[in-house]
């Protein structure tokens, strides 16, 4: 049997309401595993309770702390399970495949959108398929086990806040798929013959703006003391307002020359960005050092450009840690 550390973070899965009746993680990780038996015919599993976090509350510091645990626990299991909130749980997934690299054990993240203990929960047959895909012959990678889909890390995105059926692979084929409980693989894991490489270090100052028409451009200056990187989320395909006289191209090209990261994306959900196609985007794109996020997702976005920034402070460092795909998280 192979040996799994089922590790607990918090979240819907773990949750009972509490006196004022809203829900707040309260399950222990073997509370949890006591709900599903069969999970005991599948693996040999160790608990570790991590946190106890909805992961509203979990960000770059429990991203840290959860890879260094799988760092420390690495050659003792086949493989991992992270119980996770579903809210942040993409920003976990692709924080993961960039702070784990060449990794050869598969590490897969579940939760539910109701809690273990309802009636009609999500969370027994979600952590049943966790449990089925890591322990399979064709388990790889960093990936998100949700309602039936077994989806990159990279690419995986939380696109509805109540039904089963929570999240998405973004402009990516899933990697597999449960259909009446068998496991149908359709991604193959990459040849990679590098030793894993586990990072522990990630730079937090990136800030999201997503463009309304009319912005006013003083956002940049206001937003330079406090960010390393910014990624502006742009209309369509991607660009900016006001031609090559306007402000906010101006206040970009201050941005970009005081050393800081700026990443063009789409506030579109589907195909990416691409500034070569207007001229509101190619003012953009002709900028010094600008980057694009392309079909990237947004959680991918601002967890590599933490995790570049992380590396090296130089821009012109980060900027190409940045632009190098990762795990299929850009298409070439
Ligand atoms: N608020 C919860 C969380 O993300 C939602 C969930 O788990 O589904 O922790």
């Amino acid at each position: 049997m192979k040996k799994i550390l089922l590790i607990a973070t918090g979240g819907t899965i773990a949750c009972r309401p509490s006196e004022n009746g809203a829900l707040a993680p309260a399950l222990s990780v073997k509370e949890i595993l006591e709900c599903v038996p069969e999970l005991s015919g599948l693996a040999d599993i160790d608990k570790f309770q991590l946190f106890d976090l909805d992961s509203t509350n979990i960000g770059p510091s429990e991203w840290t702390a959860l890879a260094s645990v799988i760092r420390d626990n690495y050659d003792g299991y086949d493989g991992f399970v992270i119980l996770h909130g579903t809210d942040t749980m993409a920003y976990t997934a692709a924080a993961l495949c960039y702070l784990i690299q060449h990794n050869k054990k598969p590490i897969v993240l579940t939760g539910s959108q109701k809690s273990i203990y309802n009636r009609d929960t999500d969370a027994r047959n979600n952590l049943l398929s966790a449990f089925l895909y890591v322990v399979s012959e064709y388990a790889f990678g960093i990936h998100i086990v949700f309602d039936g889909k077994v989806i990159l890390g990279t690419r995986s995105r939380k696109v509805r806040s109540k039904s089963f059926n929570a999240f998405s692979s973004i402009d990516y084929p899933e990697t597999a798929v449960f259909r009446d409980g068998k496991l149908i693989s359709f991604l193959p894991a990459p040849k990679d013959d590098s030793p894993v490489r586990f990072y522990d270090r990630l730079d937090p100052a990136v800030f999201v703006l997503r463009l309304v028409p009319g912005m006013d451009a003083g956002i940049f200056s206001a937003l330079m003391p406090k960010y390393h990187a910014i990624v502006i989320e742009g209309f369509g395909v991607g660009g900016l307002p006001g031609g090559p006289e306007g402000q906010l191209l101006s206040a970009v090209q201050s941005w970009l020359s005081s050393g800081r990261l700026a990443v063009f994306s789409t506030q579109v959900q589907h195909e990416g960005s691409d500034l070569s196609i207007y001229e509101v985007g190619r003012i953009a794109r002709d900028l010094p050092g600008v980057l694009e996020a392309r079909d990237m997702t947004p959680e991918a976005v601002v967890t590599k450009l933490m995790w570049a920034l992380g590396q090296s402070s130089d821009p012109r460092t980060a900027g190409k840690l940045f632009s190098k795909p990762v795990l299929h998280d850009k298409l070439d």
